[in-house]
């Protein structure tokens, strides 16, 4: 009998575990190296978080909406997918902060996550009052490592520039964005930040100089026809390789060579899938520190409403944040339809808002939202079409290295750039010579 030369052996089939983003991303890289690729998800449809709904007739992107310019690194991946023709920038117009006393006004020019460049400038008076932003000023005396070995986004900017700096303006803005107190927001999730604090020996300047490298506009894109449309540019290069993705699996349990299948019924023998496995969904895995994998909740109501001429004008830009304390339930309102020239013109006059929130609200409770933070009267008669849609969102785990790979938000941290940037990383580590038939050899990122 002859042994059979190992260089010979076919590829023994990689089980991914999850279909959003980071497992059709990772999928699509493993199958380029050679691979024989599986993709098991447990709902009836790809794409995670990143999904569309039909409203009146206008497809809208119900979770993700863009995704973060900085790097790079998700352009040219949408290159590398030939969508580069359909990349669009949004209005380049301020989003609005609904401060804590109620009322409605630009975030501050030049800021970052809130973080202002000049803390005595009037917009920035206008929102934290005249003390608390002498105290911001504080941060231009204070030698640069002050705060710079702090590890949350809170921490840093509440040790440069105080408290009210940091829960008027920046808590409702990193909230809006990151759906997380600045507190829980590491400062790795900024890049940059700390660098440029050192560099500059002030948070003010730092935020400045990143401002200039990074002008307003240019922070965020989308595709034309919604994010929603990378699910499916990235099913299509799936079908085209091959890789079968099966809906309506669910994974119990993960180990490094097979996973066992939930159970349909409680007395039936759970199946068991053979492969080298890989995790891009949540709550697979035990985090290192003893912790639960906690899921969190967020919910979106997006609605569609008659034209009117004060909602064209877009009276708060692309959007408001908002802070806590004031009697708007939602967290932040994003006008579609002023952000997204490609919606606007979709939608033909009509208008579209999406609002988020941490408990599931009526639409009723979502107009009377969008009419406090827009400043315009929207009767419900002029409400065309609605829809609550909730998510679970993973909380950043630690992980051990038990040999299993594991790719997703819940490792890289929320947001399409980096859970991108990192399964990508993480195929390129699977497909290093050394493991090139052994992914189970390769430590958790
Ligand atoms: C409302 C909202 C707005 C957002 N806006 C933006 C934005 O504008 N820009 C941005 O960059 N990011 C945004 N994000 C975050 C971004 O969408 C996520 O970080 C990213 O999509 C996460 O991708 P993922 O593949 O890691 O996880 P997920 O998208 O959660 O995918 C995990 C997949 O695994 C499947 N699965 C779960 N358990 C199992 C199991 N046991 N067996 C098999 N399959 C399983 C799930 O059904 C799902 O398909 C937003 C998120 C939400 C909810």
């Amino acid at each position: 009998m002859t042994t059979p030369d190992p260089a010979e052996r076919p590829p023994a089939e990689t089980l991914v575990v999850g279909a959003g983003i980071a497992g059709l991303v990772l999928a699509r890289e493993l199958v380029l190296q050679g691979r024989q690729v599986r993709v098991l998800e447990a709902s009836d449809r790809a794409g995670g978080q990143v999904a569309s709904v039909e409203l009146d007739g206008l497809r809208l992107d119900a979770g993700a909406e863009a995704f973060a310019t900085r790097g790079g690194t998700v352009r040219e991946y949408l290159e590398r997918l030939g969508l580069a023709d359909r990349i669009i920038a949004p209005r380049d117009a301020p989003a609005w902060l609904h401060a804590a006393e109620g009322q409605t006004v630009p975030l501050p020019a030049v800021s970052l996550l809130g973080i202002p460049a000049a803390p005595l400038a009037d917009d920035v008076v206008a929102v934290v009052g005249r003390r608390g932003a002498w105290r911001g000023l504080l941060d231009a005396l204070l030698p640069g490592p002050v705060g710079s070995r702090l590890p949350t986004v809170g921490a840093l900017v509440r040790r440069r520039m105080g408290d009210a700096i940091l829960e008027k303006l920046v808590a409702p803005v990193v909230e809006g964005i990151h759906s997380t107190h600045p507190d829980d927001l590491p400062v790795t999730a900024v890049p940059g930040l700390v660098h440029n604090l050192l560099r500059e020996n002030s948070l003010g300047r730092a935020v400045a100089r990143m401002r200039i490298d990074a002008p307003a506009g240019s922070l965020v894109a989308s595709l034309e026809g919604g994010m929603a449309t990378l699910v499916d540019a990235l099913l299509a290069e799936l079908d085209r390789f091959g890789v079968p993705v099966e809906y309506g699996v669910r994974v119990a349990e993960v180990h490094a060579d097979h996973v066992v299948l939930a159970s349909e019924r409680d007395d039936a023998e759970p199946e068991v899938r053979h492969g080298h496995v890989v995790v891009a969904a949540p709550g697979l895995v035990d985090p290192a520190d003893g912790s639960s994998a906690v899921q969190t909740a967020t919910h979106l109501a997006l609605l569609v409403l008659a034209p009117d001429p004060a909602l064209a004008a877009a009276p708060r830009g692309t959007g408001v944040l908002v802070a806590r304390g004031t009697s708007v339930v939602a967290r932040a309102l994003t006008h579609v339809t002023a952000k997204w020239a490609t919606v606007r013109a979709a939608a033909d006059g009509r208008e579209v808002v999406r609002l988020s929130y941490e408990r599931p609200p009526s639409l009723e409770q979502a107009r009377l939202d969008a009419e406090a933070l827009l400043g315009v009267s929207i009767p419900s008669d002029r409400v065309l079409a609605g829809e609550v849609v909730t998510w679970l969102r993973a909380a950043r785990i630690a992980v051990t290295d038990d040999g299993i790979p594991i790719v997703g938000e819940q490792v890289a941290g929320t947001g399409l750039a980096a859970v991108i940037a990192h399964a990508r990383a993480t195929a390129e580590r699977l497909g290093a010579p050394d493991d090139a038939d052994s992914p189970t050899k390769e430590s958790t990122p």
